[in-house]
């Protein structure tokens, strides 16, 4: 590859062969402070200082994502994100335990060893005085996980949208796959409601949780295929105030996802026939006739779709860099911020940023920094690939 011959990508691959153990101190740092969705403001700060010292020009945008430009005299822009947000509670303070290489904390994998990768790269660039064509913007994005329904990639997208040339974003660890292809989902939530009562004196109205559970029950039997790959997941079910109380409401969040946009819209039609057929079972069994129970259903995101093309640039660079390194990787296909910019038709993938972890969205999950430098110069490679480098 003709690119890493070049001195200052030279430098800027060892810099980050040599600092690996620096890398892991700051991915700690970050870790340690809690970002559940929508309240990244204070782990954006310190990535904003972070990336300050980096020779960047720093600012938060409307919705909290964190940018990092660093200007290059070429047409175009080449962004490199990794999300903020974690998926666990704001009130759990976070600790990283180190048992042998392990480090374990609740998203010190996803997202920390991205967050790491982003910090890593753009110091990697500023120590080795690496002068790129296009525009790198660094952003530590707000609203992957969760109900954050991709917020900080949608804002990024909107902003840079006209000058784009392409969006890497970085996701966990590892460097065996190539995100290309966005998994669609759709998430939704459906609440019923109705008077509630005494449990014994009111005995005989419909009850919100009996009609949830007989929606559910029946959903659970919908027939889901393997091909396309498909899921569904009833992930929170929420009602009632106590033992002794009928309630008053009740209400569910369901995740459908399939590599066929046509099964979501299938699963989706089931559900409501679902949730109607429960809610109506429920009243009909009920003593008391004259009293209905009330459905609702909102939209708490959708992913959209899309695949980047076999002949991409953008994947013929994830390639070389890989042929670089020696490393080996597949194409993968996963609900991640690279939707946003797919579904679009921008070029876009999702890297890992090396070493090892497991347990994402657990309490045990654990990252493994051994070999993280491959994962880092592999992120690096892309990029610079993408931009160009000036001499
Ligand atoms: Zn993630």
């Amino acid at each position: 590859m003709q690119l890493a011959a070049q001195p200052s990508v030279r430098r800027a691959l060892t810099w980050l062969d040599q600092n690996t153990d620096w890398v892991t101190e700051q991915h700690i740092r970050i870790v340690e402070i809690p970002a559940p969705t929508f309240q990244e403001t204070e782990r954006g700060r310190y990535l904003a200082g972070l990336l300050a010292t980096c020779g960047l020009r720093v600012h938060t945008d409307a919705v909290g994502n964190v940018i990092g430009e660093r200007p290059g005299p070429s047409e175009g822009i080449v962004l490199l994100t990794a999300h903020l947000d974690t998926v666990f509670d704001p009130v759990r303070e976070i600790r990283v335990q180190q048992k042998g290489r392990r480090l374990y904390a609740p998203g010190i994998t996803d997202n920390g060893a991205g967050l790491a990768t982003l910090v890593a790269v753009a110091r990697a660039l500023h120590e080795a005085g690496v002068r790129t064509g296009r525009t790198i913007v660094f952003a530590a994005n707000v609203g992957e996980e969760g109900e954050g329904n991709l917020l900080g990639m949608r804002q990024l997208i909107q902003t840079y949208r006209p000058r784009l040339h392409a969006v890497i974003s970085v996701d966990g660890a590892a460097t065996d796959h190539i995100i290309s292809k966005a998994l669609a989902s759709k998430r939704l939530e459906w609440s019923v409601r109705g008077p509630g009562g005494h449990s014994w004196s009111d005995f005989g109205l419909p009850n919100p949780i009996h009609a949830l559970a007989r929606g559910v029950a029946r959903f659970a039997r919908v027939p889901v295929p393997e091909q396309p790959r498909t899921s569904i997941n009833v992930g929170e079910i929420r009602g009632g105030t106590s033992v002794n109380s009928i309630p008053a409401h009740a209400s569910i969040k369901v995740d459908i996802r399939s590599e066929a946009p046509a099964e979501i819209e299938r699963l989706e039609h089931a559900l409501r026939e679902a949730i109607q057929a429960g809610v109506e079972e429920e009243m009909a069994q009920a003593r008391i006739k004259d009293v209905r129970l009330t459905i609702e259903v909102r939209e708490l995101g959708v992913r959209p779709g899309g695949e980047l093309p076999e002949d991409s640039p953008l994947l013929a660079a994830v390639r070389s860099a890989d042929q670089f390194l020696g490393n080996r990787s597949r194409l993968e296909r996963s609900s991640t911020d690279a939707n946003v910019p797919l579904a679009l038709g921008i070029p876009a993938v999702t890297l890992g940023g090396g070493g090892q972890g497991g347990g994402a969205h657990s309490l045990q999950e654990w990252y493994d920094p051994t070999g993280r430098a491959l994962g880092l110069q592999r992120v690096l490679l892309t990029l610079l690939l993408m931009t160009g480098v000036l001499p």
